[in-house]
């Protein structure tokens, strides 16, 4: 501020006498203080003296454009050199390009210098093009979104910048004519995807971006906290993103169960950003995909036992370390044991082999918070088809995991669904060019001759496995792949890793549309929700979702189908499935009800999922992924820290 003001006194009074100079300076000042106190409005006025004067551009960070000129004070009244290095704008200026990691650098550099040292000519300011910082902003807003940070007020495209009438310039048409080439590139590819591994808040950043950018399509939700506090985030792909629709099937797919076992976690990632950009540019297969299901990721179930693992890093392989929590709880033995209940009512004429209720004794054991969030988000959405992530081998099993007896370690132990599970499995396997490689030497090369799939229990049986708890307790089937030998494999190989598997994941999203689905309802067209459906001859159910609607996968073939429910008649249908369908088949049912009495309502076991401790979990939040417990800063505040006052609190999102 002196250094400007005694600019102003030279160049005014040169002429004066220093006597004069020095008796008056005080009363200068005072009158300055006055006039120009007032505000922005007289600040003009004020600093009438410097408008004739361009001077050369004196700042790092902005030493690099297109012209050479610029003139004090700049766009935001910052007076100095001096006085624009220490705000707060200029260091976000020189951060930036590693907040956003390299995203939109350096156009939003060049477009701050348009703002901070602008251009000047003939002792005016030139101002920048509005419509270059309208695109700009388009185009970066989600790697702010990202990484939950606002868009700085200084690039205010309104406020700051001009249109074409009023003679504006283009901050970036040198760089336009620079990176031409790699525009073009660009377009070519139109699905950039990093193939690298991502941190836990790496990831975190991926998939805000793919919400922010893909916000009409996609969602980001937490369906709970690990046990060190990571939120376990499902990002969910669906035209009404947050809301089941009437029938529409509800997918997923979980990774990274097992800390270790990190492939499954960066495919999602990728299938994030791939779902997106593909619907976005208009490709018919994943728009179709999306307009017709309802589809949820969960790249990382046990993001802390990643991170240990992740520790360790890449290629050292570490077998065990960080397979299980932070709890030290191996998640796919931490689900309730259905099974050995399921194999005890096989042998009861008529028992209900769905829908299996939790024994007590399971809360008397130790359940891991990331099992229980699982637990009541696999309860919450009636989901159809599910896939869980894993690696160490190459193969796609499919339940019962826990042997049909339980001394027998490899035992085959097929579900009343085998035909379907083989389906589904063999949809996976043969679209996976490694696991339908017939070399016997390869990895995974045992299962070869079975064709890369296996049931659960005859490769190896274990109790308490995700799978068979969906299978049991809800209408989901859901199957497991191994990935690869290598747990932890180089960055390197992630890009074949997803060629490998992106043909697949696609084809057993596309799966969900097997079999019949439909709604039962009564005579006046109320929806009847846990309404049973069964088919004779597999003695499993589904149950109807709370709008009535159902979905029964089944292979092509002849069933006979019934509706049932409490207090209605039972209705039976007839129906053929002809082997080249890709669209599930609508069977409806309308039930009559039962003459007299219904039967008395059988209640069922305590269930602590029905009673949730609302502390250790945060609803699928209904904002977009917007937490409403009081906000730590985000992490990139720190950078700002070293500064006392004028802290940009203009950055956060909420304060
Ligand atoms: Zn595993």
């Amino acid at each position: 501020m002196l250094t400007a003001f005694f600019y102003v006194l030279s160049s005014c009074y040169e002429e004066h006498r220093q006597i004069w100079f020095e008796t008056q300076f005080k009363v200068l000042v005072m009158t300055y203080r006055i006039v120009c106190g007032l505000g922005p409005g007289y600040l003009k006025e004020c600093l009438l003296p410097y408008k004739s004067k361009c001077v050369d551009i004196n700042l790092s960070s902005c030493n690099d454009v297109s012209y050479s000129k610029t003139i004090y004070p700049n766009l935001l009244y910052q007076k100095s050199r001096e006085v624009i290095e220490y705000s707060s704008e200029y260091i976000l200026m020189g951060v930036l390009h590693n907040l956003l990691q390299g995203e939109c650098n350096p156009d939003l550099r060049l477009l701050s210098c348009s703002i901070m040292a602008p251009r000047c000519e003939e002792g005016k300011i030139v101002k920048p093009c509005r419509n270059v910082c309208e695109t700009l902003r388009k185009n970066c807003l989600p790697a702010f979104d990202a990484i939950d940070m606002a868009w700085p007020y200084f690039l205010d495209c309104d406020r700051f910048f001009v249109d074409e009438v009023e003679g504006c310039f283009d901050p970036l048409a040198k760089l336009r004519g620079e990176t031409e080439f790699a525009d073009d590139a660009v377009s070519e590819s139109p699905t950039f995807i990093r193939f690298t591994h991502h941190s836990f808040p790496q990831m975190v950043r991926e998939l805000k971006k793919v919400a922010s950018r893909c916000s009409h399509i996609a969602r980001m939700y937490s369906i709970g906290r690990s046990f060190e506090g990571k939120d376990l985030f499902v990002i969910e792909f669906s035209t009404r993103p947050g809301h089941h629709e009437l029938f529409k099937p509800e997918f997923k797919y979980i990774a990274n169960m097992h800390g270790n076992e990190v492939v499954g976690k960066e495919l999602l990632t990728y299938l994030a950003q791939y779902l997106c950009s593909e619907y976005i540019l208009g490709n018919v297969r994943i728009q179709t995909l999306i307009n017709n299901t309802r589809i949820h990721l969960l790249p990382s179930m046990n993001p802390d036992g990643y991170e240990l693992a992740a520790e360790e890093g890449a290629g050292y392989n570490g077998w065990t370390n960080g397979r299980q929590t932070a709890q030290n709880l191996d998640l796919n033995r931490n689900f309730p044991d259905l099974t050995s209940e399921f194999y005890r009512l096989t042998r009861i004429r008529g028992a209900r082999m769905d829908h299996l209720p939790i024994p007590p004794s399971y809360w008397w054991g130790k359940v891991a918070p990331e099992t229980k969030a699982v637990m009541k988000w696999i309860k919450s959405i009636p989901f159809v088809l599910s896939a869980s992530l894993h690696g160490g081998d190459l193969v796609v099993s499919y339940p019962f995991d826990y042997s049909v007896h339980p001394l027998e370690e490899k035992m085959f132990s097929p579900t009343p669904d085998e035909k379907m599970f083989r389906l589904l499995s063999k949809t996976y396997a043969d679209a996976h060019p490694s696991i339908s490689d017939k070399s016997e030497m390869r990895c995974g090369g045992n299962f070869v001759k079975r064709g890369g799939i296996i049931n659960g229990a005859e490769w190896y049986s274990f109790t308490g496995g995700m799978a068979d708890f969906n299978y049991l307790h809800t209408n989901c089937f859901e199957i497991t792949l191994e990935l690869g030998c290598e747990k932890f494999p180089l960055a390197e190989e992630l890009y074949s890793l997803w060629q490998e598997n992106r043909e697949a994941l696609l084809k057993l999203m596309e799966m969900v549309h097997r079999g019949i689905k439909g709604i039962v309802s009564d005579k006046f067209g109320n929806p009847i929700k846990n309404a049973r459906i069964s088919v004779k001859g597999i003695r499993h159910g589904v149950l109807t979702a709370d709008d009535g609607d159902y979905w029964r996968l089944l292979p092509p073939g002849t069933y006979i189908v019934s509706a049932q429910a409490r207090g209605y008649t039972k209705v039976l249908k007839k129906v053929t499935l002809p082997s080249k369908m890709s669209r599930a088949g609508r069977v409806d049912f309308i039930l009559r009800p039962l003459i007299g009495k219904p039967p008395p309502i059988v209640h069922e076991h305590y269930d602590p999922l029905e009673h949730f401790d609302p502390h250790a979990q945060q609803e699928p939040r209904e904002d977009g992924g917007q937490s409403v417990q009081p906000r730590e800063k985000p992490w990139w505040w720190s950078y700002f820290s070293s500064l006392d006052q004028h802290k940009p609190l203009w950055l956060l999102k909420h304060q």
